[in-house]
């Protein structure tokens, strides 16, 4: 796979300021190519172009993660050729892809002449120092950047701080779909059953869904959508719940990423990667700024007239999850390494109330590489597949939504181990991107034999040929006796058969601070604290299991904004 990442300029030119340049001595014309071993295993291949003596052009091939090492390898390419170094920080959130690149990079250019111990020098990073601003934003996933994005069209200036080295946090991984009702997308696909009036009402159907959030983030979800298609963002499949994807079977993660990115290099904002919040600035019971603790230099501090805490969940924090969820401290999480809990904690010591954080969702589908835990939901949800127990034996509604439900069957029907499998066939590739990618890096194994296959996964062959069976003539009927599956993308039709282990992974936490329908963080009895705005997986914004999905969080985002529009007038 060559590299297709996207990678903000501003990122790009936020690494090169921090490096100590450290030029080459004149390099031998012509074109190098050399690899080192990828996060997966599979090589990083890079090649490198050296025209007058100097880098020109620096490409790779490799298999890592689309959007979080691949646009590691983006920014380092862009970073070494603008400074003529490889003197450039590893970018953090994939530092096993940056340490790949640079290793590969520096065989490569030794290859030209570069004569180095190591190829690798230690850096320093210039620091900001303490800063003034209208409102600092905290945060670079979908909640932030929007945020961000809005402050600055309102004509306000922004400070977006953002504790990694890439932008898009979560969302650049969603996986299967941005959920919205009458927007521009299902306008022009005629689809009349999809009004804002109509989605508030499916939000407020569900469990624990406060029917007043509902209604407060339907409308605003309406126009995100709408601003990220009239921005480039490709969400032209709409499918049901409300949910709408890139046309072409990609997962939109990326698209809603890279449309938010540009949005915010056109605004010209402040941003700030590897700059971690780590203070929320009080004074007379106010928050007027941050104190920020960067990658390396000094702390310094951002005053502002409101703060915007927009740092996602706590899926990745072992600690937290042992405070508030212990039996899912031993899983692994589909999250980004961002999710620490950061703002919980930064809200918390300024006396917000934190709400449910007990709640958490599991994704019963996810796929264990080396750690890493990837999330094969898009399949169930769109182009099937069964999943089986090491019998071969399936064990709930194949498709079903109902994440912590299918966990919960899966635990059951694997005698408590949780490890099952999700066997599909080359159809269910056929309409997915995202899956064929997975193919490629070899997450799933596949064989014309479904014997053999059964036998390579260590599931009882003849226990999965008759399950397979079973099914087939369920889905010719459209009826499943067993579970009541609805759907049957994957007939079982089309050779090969592909086959993936699959484990529970925490997929996201529904609990944190308490805000009101006006996106202010709430203190103990319930009163706004002046001066905070909370937004998206940081909140408990009371959607029930919604609460976990990437269309709420630039949708309070556009709130906080306009009240902080009002307050600061
Ligand atoms: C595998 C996966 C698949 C998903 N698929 C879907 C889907 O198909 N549909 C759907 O609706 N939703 C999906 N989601 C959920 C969606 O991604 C999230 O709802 C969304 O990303 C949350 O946005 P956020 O801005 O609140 O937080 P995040 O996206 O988590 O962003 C928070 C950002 O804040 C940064 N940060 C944290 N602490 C600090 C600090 N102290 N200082 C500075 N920065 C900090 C983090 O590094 C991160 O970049 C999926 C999530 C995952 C993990």
């Amino acid at each position: 796979m060559t590299m297709t990442g996207y990678v903000p300029k501003f990122a790009t030119f936020a690494i090169a300021a921090f490096v100590h340049t450290a030029a080459f001595a004149a390099l031998m014309d012509g074109s190098y190519v050399a690899s080192a071993p990828g996060v997966w295993g599979s090589p990083v291949e890079t090649t490198v172009v050296v025209k007058q003596g100097k880098i020109a052009d620096i490409s790779f091939k490799h298999n890592e993660t689309e959007g979080v090492g691949s646009r590691a390898l983006d920014v380092i390419a862009r970073s070494v050729v603008k400074t003529q170094s490889l003197a450039v920080d590893a970018v953090s959130g994939a530092t096993a892809s940056s340490k790949a690149a640079l290793m590969a990079l520096s065989v490569a250019l030794q290859k030209a002449g570069y004569q180095a111990s190591n190829g690798v020098k230690n850096t320093v990073q210039t620091a900001f120092g303490d800063a003034s601003t209208d409102v600092v934003v905290v945060g670079g996933g979908p909640g932030g950047m929007m945020a961000a994005i809005e402050l600055s069209r309102a004509g306000k200036d922004v400070i977006l701080l953002e504790k990694l080295g890439v932008l898009g946090g979560n969302g650049t991984f969603t996986s299967t779909y941005i959920q919205a009702g009458g927007t521009v997308v299902q306008a022009k696909h005629k689809s009349t059953d999809t009004t804002v009036e109509g989605f508030a009402k499916y939000l407020s159907g569900y469990p624990d869904t406060d029917p007043v959030m509902a209604q407060t983030v339907a409308p605003e979800s309406k126009v995100v959508v709408d601003f990220l298609v009239e921005n480039g963002a490709d969400l032209d499949r709409i499918f049901k719940p409300f949910a709408h994807a890139p046309s072409d079977g990609r997962a939109p993660g990326l698209e809603i990423t890279k449309t938010f990115t540009k949005a915010l290099e056109k605004e010209k904002v402040d941003v700030r990667l590897n700059a971690r919040a780590t203070r929320i600035l009080m004074k007379d019971g106010r928050a007027v700024g941050v104190e920020v603790t960067p990658l390396s230099g000094k702390p310094y501090k951002v005053t502002a007239k409101a703060v915007i805490l927009a740092t996602g969940g706590f899926s990745a924090s072992k600690e937290m999850l042992k405070q508030f969820a212990p039996e899912a401290a031993v899983l692994g999480t589909t999250n980004s390494a961002g999710t620490q809990g950061d703002g919980h904690r930064l809200a918390q010591e300024v006396g917000a109330k934190l709400t449910d954080m007990g709640k958490i969702v599991l994704n019963p589908s996810t796929y264990n590489a080396n750690g890493t835990q990837i999330s094969f939901t898009a399949l169930r949800f769109t182009s099937g597949g069964i999943m089986v127990n090491q019998s071969g034996n399936r064990f709930i509604d194949d498709t079903s939504n109902d994440k912590t439900g299918v966990t919960q069957a899966m635990i059951k029907a694997t005698g408590g181990t949780g490890k099952a499998f999700l066997i599909f066939d080359q159809s269910s590739v056929s309409k997915l991107a995202i899956i064929k990618d997975y193919v490629q890096k070899g997450y799933v194994l596949h064989d014309k034999s479904l014997e053999n296959l059964a036998k390579r996964l260590g599931i009882d062959p003849k226990g999965l040929a008759n399950t397979i069976a079973k099914y087939k003539t369920y889905a010719e009927s459209g009826n499943d006796p067993e579970f009541g599956r609805k759907t049957f993308g994957c007939k079982f039709d089309t050779l090969p058969y592909y086959g993936v282990k699959i484990e529970p992974a925490v997929h996201a936490t529904l609990g944190g601070i308490a805000i009101n329908t006006k996106a202010q963080a709430l203190d103990q009895n319930g009163v706004p604290i002046k001066g905070l705005y909370a937004v998206g997986q940081v909140t408990d914004s009371n959607l029930g299991r919604h609460n976990v999905n990437v269309f709420v969080p630039p949708s309070f985002a556009r709130i906080a904004v306009r009240e902080i529009l009002k307050e600061t007038k």
